[in-house]
C-alpha cells in the first residue's frame, strides 16, 4: 500500500468514536494520543467525559493503550484514575511502542487504530506502524510559531481528506 499521512477517519471529538463505530470497522485496541486528544495540555487529570467514554470501550472489550511523547509525570498522573497501559515519550512517529503496545495487549495492525490530534506525529505514526488513524481537531490549538507551521504543513492533507470523503458525514 502507498504510504499516505491522510487519516482514514476524522470526527470532530473523541467523544463522537463510539464503541458502536469501532466494532463497525472491525477495532479490538485503540491507540490514544493524550494532549489535545483527550484533554488540553494545562488539563492534568481526564474529565469525566474521557472517563466515561473510556468505561464504554472497555464494555464491550475494547482495549486502550496511552501513546503519548509528553513525559512520564504527566502521563503517570493523566493515567492515575484510568490505570491502562501507557508509554510516555513513545518518539512518535516512529512507530515501536505502538508495535509494542499491540504485542502487549494482543492485537494486530488490522484490529488496531491509533487516535490523535496531529498529521505529522500521530497519523505518521499509526501509518508507520502499518495501522489506521482516527484523527480529531486539537482540544486547544496552540499559537506559537512552529505549531502554526505545522497547521500549514497539515492544510493540503485535509483538504485531500475532504476530496477523499466528500459527501460523507461524519
Ligand atoms: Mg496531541
Amino acid at each position: 500500500m502507498k504510504f499516505t499521512l491522510v487519516p482514514e477517519y476524522r470526527f470532530q471529538s473523541f467523544e463522537n468514536v463510539t464503541p458502536e463505530f469501532l466494532l463497525s470497522i472491525g477495532v479490538k485496541g485503540v491507540l490514544l494520543d493524550v494532549d489535545n486528544t483527550l484533554e488540553p495540555y494545562e488539563h492534568p487529570t481526564p474529565g469525566d467525559n474521557v472517563l466515561s467514554w473510556l468505561s464504554s470501550l472497555h464494555a464491550v472489550g475494547i482495549k486502550t493503550v496511552i501513546i503519548s511523547n509528553n513525559n512520564q509525570a504527566r502521563v503517570d498522573l493523566f493515567n492515575q484514575d484510568i490505570g491502562i497501559l501507557a508509554f510516555s515519550r513513545a518518539g512518535k512517529p516512529f512507530p515501536f511502542k505502538l508495535n509494542k503496545a499491540m504485542e502487549l495487549i494482543g492485537t494486530n495492525k488490522e484490529n488496531t487504530i491509533f487516535m490523535g490530534d496531529q498529521i505529522l506525529t500521530d497519523v505518521w505514526a499509526a501509518h508507520n506502524a502499518g495501522i489506521r488513524a482516527i484523527l480529531v481537531p486539537p482540544i486547544n490549538d496552540r499559537r506559537d510559531l512552529l505549531t502554526r507551521v505545522k497547521r500549514i504543513l497539515e492544510k493540503p492533507i485535509q483538504k485531500k481528506y475532504d476530496k477523499i470523503h466528500r459527501g460523507e458525514n461524519k
